[in-house]
């Protein structure tokens, strides 16, 4: 058996009880496990602070010096070992909390130690909690590590004996073992050679034991390409098969798309608009089912493609469907398309839970008949007794909603070929996570407003500002217009902050009574019906305010609404927030997001709203996102898992995965089933850490 697959608790310094913390506690199980889990930082070995010169916010130190006095205090669970410590220039208090009695016998009074921790201040007296022991001696021996590994751990490791140093102790104890050959390079070598890369033994050596920065960097950069190429690999591999999938051929322009060009299409496209038709038609075709995504932030005239794209479909005999999330916005597209199509020979349809009985029958049967060209709804299009005649197309809007089951379903309503598939999204992913999470489609993008649009102002304000908001916000509704309110709603809280968007409902009831004035309010604990009501009102103008949580936050469109007043803002992430803005600004006026939050504000708190202020392009504010919070946690992205790196960082490491991207498509051209020698072991690693992709695959 390979070194790498056996069992850890053969090794070294580990042993069956700590095996069993670490497989509990970290899921690592084999040599291999532990060899794959890198250090998240180093201590630098080379550098040592004076006591007399540490300070409050000192943070992590080096000291070197001896071990003066050893005292325990108190008994039982309260416990506590304290030292006192010292070097040529002064002395500092240690003290441990756990692991007493086990620490009580390792160290040694009168003793050079080297001592590694974090400074901690009370009451003006400094000292270090839980610092790492090293004795002087032993330190000395291992002039080679500049740097030592801190390896991510948990609370129960560090007090059960697998602390830092331990573990530091137990990885070498690997590297005494550890051969070359057990580490077998699968990369191709040509690729090794040009990019000066470390063998990948040696870069494993160095993430663990760096003699320097610069080796660091090298085996880091090795390490990140390695991960990005596989996974790069693997989704083009995936893209290739999708490719092998027979679909309908849309080759004819035909009357229906010319006729709406030429003569319905009530504004030039944009250059982008363009662009993307222009893909989507080399699509269709090529006789291969199209599984594309749009992507456009919001109010770039994503629904114009999708129709035009539907056009195509009927111009060559198919049938199409487009579904949206949500009944409000269902209805929105089918009102829109129907008005665009005003005049032409097109059928349309809608269809969603709210159609019953004979309407829905009647629907059903002109659908099968191919009477209805066009159908527009919500998921129940997805249920089984809806049944197209010759569906070639399906069109989802704000994809995230849609899980993987629903979206086979849509397979099965055509045949003998799957439907062309668009997925329309407002939520800008920034171009390194669409890589990745989209890595196995096509991806177009429409990054260009259409033109005469007014870039909505963006204020942020706090409480001291709220009467002049709440003017501000009478100036805009004597002027016609109609403004938002957004509370956060969060489930941990619900109760708390349903109370709280009530209270702002009656306030803004005081400053803005009836019958003047009226107010909607919706959110989602009411019955659907009556937020369709309160929704409608709003719509047709009947209210000029709208109390709501975030359940406007996805397509609607009121182009008459100027103002999105927001409660709260710190407790918004930032794609929300750039959602929620993108409600307004829809009509030819002037318009305002106003970002109230308290007076205190989190570091990153306020990054996300002066990003908010500063700029209103969402692929700028998507990059922030992913900056702040980290790939794991931008919407939209939760479910996928595909996300995990070891060491790749899609925030920073955008030219690796370029350039990881490029290489894995260029050997796929030439050697699709990396069957050449070289490809070998590359071929090899896919087949046997490619698995946390098997059955993954998005949309289709
Ligand atoms: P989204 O991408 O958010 O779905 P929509 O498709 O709803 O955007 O378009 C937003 C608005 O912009 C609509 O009122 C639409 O009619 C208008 N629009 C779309 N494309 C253009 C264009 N090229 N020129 C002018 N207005 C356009
Ligand atoms: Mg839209």
């Amino acid at each position: 058996m390979n070194f790498l697959e056996s069992d850890i608790s053969y090794l070294k310094g580990v042993g069956p009880k700590r095996a069993e913390l670490l497989n509990k506690e970290l899921s690592i199980f084999t040599v291999g496990d532990l060899l794959q889990q890198f250090p998240h930082r180093y201590i630098d070995k080379t550098q040592f602070h004076r006591i007399n010169e540490l300070r409050e916010d000192s943070g992590e130190v080096q000291l070197k010096g001896t071990l003066r006095r050893l005292v325990t205090v108190g008994e039982g669970r309260k416990k506590r070992l304290t030292a006192r410590f010292r070097d040529e220039t002064g002395a500092i208090d240690l003290v441990w909390f756990s692991g007493v009695s086990w620490l009580e016998k390792q160290l040694e009074v009168g003793k050079p130690y080297v001592i590694y921790g974090r400074v901690n201040a009370f009451r003006d007296k400094l000292s270090i909690p839980h610092p790492e022991m090293e004795e002087a001696a032993a330190e000395q021996q291992k002039k080679a590590v500049a740097f030592a590994p801190v390896y991510p751990s948990t609370e129960k490791l560090n007090t059960k004996g697998l602390d830092a140093r331990n573990r530091r102790r137990i990885m070498a104890g690997l590297f005494e073992k550890l051969n070359p050959q057990d580490l077998a390079e699968n990369l191709p070598p040509y690729l090794v050679q040009k990019f000066r890369f470390p063998s990948r033994y040696e870069a494993l050596r160095i993430i663990h034991f760096p003699r320097s920065e610069a080796e660091l960097q090298l085996a880091r950069n090795r390490l990140k390409f390695e991960e990005l190429f596989f996974l790069q690999l693997r989704l083009l591999q995936i893209r290739r098969r999708r490719d092998a999938i027979k679909g309908y051929r849309f080759g004819t322009v035909g009357e229906y798309f010319m006729k709406f060009y030429e003569e319905k299409l009530p504004f030039e496209l944009t250059h982008a608009q363009k662009r993307v038709l222009r893909e989507i038609r080399r699509d269709l075709g090529r006789a291969v089912q199209m599984n594309r995504l749009l992507q456009g932030d919001v109010g770039s005239g994503k629904t114009i493609v999708g129709l035009m794209t539907m056009l195509l479909a009927l111009d060559n005999g198919y049938q199409a469907c487009l579904l949206a999330p949500t009944e409000i916005l269902a209805q929105q597209h089918y009102h829109s398309i129907s008005a665009y199509l005003e005049g032409m020979d097109v059928e349309v349809g809608f269809l969603s839970g709210s159609v019953k009985g004979k309407k829905r029958k009647a629907l059903l049967q002109r659908l099968a008949a191919g009477e209805v060209h066009f159908l527009i709804g919500t998921h129940a299009i997805l249920e089984d007794p809806v049944v197209f005649q010759n569906l070639g197309l399906a069109i989802t809007d704000e994809q995230h909603r849609f899980g993987v089951a629903q979206r086979a379903r849509l397979w099965r309503k055509a045949s003998p070929c799957p439907p062309h598939i668009l997925v329309m999204t407002a939520t800008p992913i920034p171009r390194t996570l669409a890589m990745t999470l989209y890595g196995d489609l096509d991806v177009s993008v429409i990054d260009e407003l259409p033109p005469g649009r007014k870039e909505i102002k963006t204020l942020h304000k706090n409480e001291n500002n709220r009467m002049r908001v709440i003017g501000f916000m009478r100036e805009e509704i004597a002027k016609g217009r109609q403004v938002y309110v957004v509370y956060p709603l969060i489930e941990e809280s619900e109760t708390l902050d349903l109370q709280n968007l009530q209270d702002g409902y009656e306030a803004l009831q005081r400053e803005f009574p009836p019958p003047d004035y009226q107010i909607s309010i919706v959110h989602g604990r009411m019955k659907p019906d009556d937020k369709d009501y309160e929704m409608q009102r709003f719509v047709s103008g009947k209210t000029q305010i709208m109390v709501a949580t975030t359940v406007i936050e996805v397509g609607v469109n009121v182009p008459n609404a100027s103002v999105m007043v927001i409660e709260n803002t710190e407790r918004f992430g930032l794609s929300q927030l750039h959602q929620l803005r993108g409600r307004v600004g829809r009509g030819a006026e002037q318009s305002y997001c106003i970002l109230m939050s308290s007076f205190k504000l989190s570091k990153e708190s306020k990054e996300r709203i002066s990003t908010m202020v500063r700029t209103n392009n969402g692929f700028e504010i998507a990059e922030a996102d992913l900056k702040l919070r980290g790939p794991g946690n931008i919407e939209g992205t939760q479910q996928s898992g595909i996300l995990n790196f070891k060491i790749a960082d899609l925030a920073r490491d955008g030219r690796i995965l370029q350039t990881a991207r490029e290489v894995a498509a260029r050997i796929l051209d030439d050697d699709p089933q990396l069957e050449r020698p070289e490809h070998h072991p590359a071929k090899w690693h896919l087949e046997k850490h490619g698995r946390k992709l098997k059955g993954w695959s998005r949309i289709s």
